[in-house]
């Protein structure tokens, strides 16, 4: 009987595609993926420490992986295990603990591996390298991820991350296109260009390159389908960049720009080296090329000394850009970053009220936007099952369309008219 492994994963899309590559270097060694709740013989948790709230449900996954079955053997790895691997090698059942770029040696670690823990995290800060994983499908999901870039050297003063990934290492135009293209063979019809930092993709290259000269050459390529980018930060995202998104039409109109806050004295504060006029500008500019284009923004509340004034700049500012999704996350002090020990620390409850707060601003924002669509025709990936006779795809432009299920499947690409708003998207009818 072949051994049977389940991998589960928390965080960025980074980790996803980490995993589904690990899922396909097992199952080639023979390994039966299952899910789980069967209680797998072999349990890889793929970690994430951006918040105290991802440790918590790190630590919940590896726990519950010995309640389905006693006897698993539980390997853990991902950002948590990079930065904190002596803590989790305690927790019952854990044999292994690997780092981020462990991973693509997972097989011949695990053969190594006995009843004894053993911790196997290098020190990734000193990596100036990245080993690709390679990867062919991707589980069952309707959108693939690649990988184009890993690591972080920006050190905004929240973030944990340039720890747990590393300097920022970009892989080769040539592997990602060659993945891309095999992933479009196999059928699916959109894509998600994924890393830590996109926007400084290429720069640690010789001869350096940039993210608009790898989509140039994708372009060049014999990738058929659609194409996503992953977060870019606003300083990155010149008008060379965004005006040639924006003309591609097998690029998604979707801009995804972390604002952070929206008060100049905190931005500086978090080491992030732009201005809300400057941000303010840019949205404006990528809108008024690209009306139809999905405008996703990241914001922070709570970050130490936010005042109630610091705080009612950012919802007016968001108030004032036209964007379409917004993205909260309620501030996390990280061990070890400067924030962790700035004075004026703020409560939970008033985190989780203004976090609320910024969430009603983003509901508005891409009712308003979504609005704007009924009546139109978009192309949609389905994704995710069936649920009370409708599933769910997802437009070029980011919005989660309905659909009744009759004949379509997951992965599909499908025409639809937009019928009218549903709950928290839209709903609308094959054509
Ligand atoms: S840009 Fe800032 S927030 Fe983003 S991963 Fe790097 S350090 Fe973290």
């Amino acid at each position: 009987m072949r051994t049977t492994v389940s991998i589960v994963t928390l965080g960025c899309k980074t980790n996803q595609f980490e995993s589904a590559a690990m899922g396909e270097q097992l199952q080639s060694a023979g390994y039966q993926q299952v899910d789980f709740e069967a209680g797998a013989d072999l349990v890889i948790v793929n970690t994430c420490t951006v918040t105290a709230a991802t440790d918590s449900q790190s630590r919940n996954l590896i726990r519950r992986a010995r309640r389905f079955n006693p006897q698993s053997r539980v390997v853990v790895t991902g950002c948590y295990a990079q930065i904190d691997p002596q803590s989790l090698s305690q927790l019952p059942g854990v044999t292994l603990v690997i780092g981020n770029q462990e991973k693509s040696c997972l097989l011949e670690l695990l053969s190594s591996d006995n009843e004894t823990t053993t911790i196997q995290v290098g020190d990734i800060r000193n990596s100036r390298t990245i080993e690709p994983l390679s990867l062919t499908g991707f589980n069952q999901r309707s959108r693939a991820f690649v990988q184009i870039q890993n690591g972080c050297d920006a050190f905004c003063s929240y973030c944990i991350i340039p720890y747990a990934r590393g300097r920022s290492r970009s892989v080769t135009v040539a592997a990602i296109v060659d993945q891309l293209e095999k992933l479009s063979a196999n059928g699916y019809p959109e894509i998600v260009l994924t890393g830590i930092h996109i926007g400084n993709y290429g720069h640690d290259l010789i001869p350096q390159i940039d993210l608009l000269y790898l989509l140039q050459q994708i372009e060049q390529s014999n990738f058929t389908g659609r194409l996503r980018l992953g977060s870019i930060e606003p300083t990155e995202l010149p008008p060379t960049l965004y005006q040639y998104i924006a003309a591609a039409n097998w690029i998604c109109p979707h801009f995804h720009i972390p604002l952070q806050a929206g008060d100049d004295d905190i931005l500086q504060r978090m080491n992030r080296h732009y201005t809300t006029t400057f941000f303010g500008d840019l949205v404006k500019q990528i809108h008024h090329l690209s009306p139809d284009a999905a405008i996703g923004l990241d914001v922070i509340t709570g970050f130490p000394g936010e005042t109630d004034h610091q705080f009612e700049k950012t919802c007016q500012l968001l108030e004032s850009l036209p964007f379409s999704h917004l993205h909260v996350f309620p501030f996390s002090k990280r061990s070890g970053t400067p924030a962790a020990t700035m004075p004026d620390q703020l409560s939970g409850t008033i985190i989780k009220q203004r976090a609320a707060h910024l969430r009603k601003i983003g509901e508005l924002k891409l009712h308003h936007f979504g609005q704007q669509f009924i009546g139109s025709e978009l192309d949609i990936v389905i994704e995710g099952g069936e649920n009370g006779g409708l599933r769910k795809g997802l437009s070029a432009n980011y919005l989660s369309v309905a659909v009744p299920t009759k004949s379509v499947k997951s992965g599909q690409l499908v025409r639809v008219t937009i019928a009218g708003i549903h709950r928290d998207g839209l709903i609308g009818e094959l054509i």
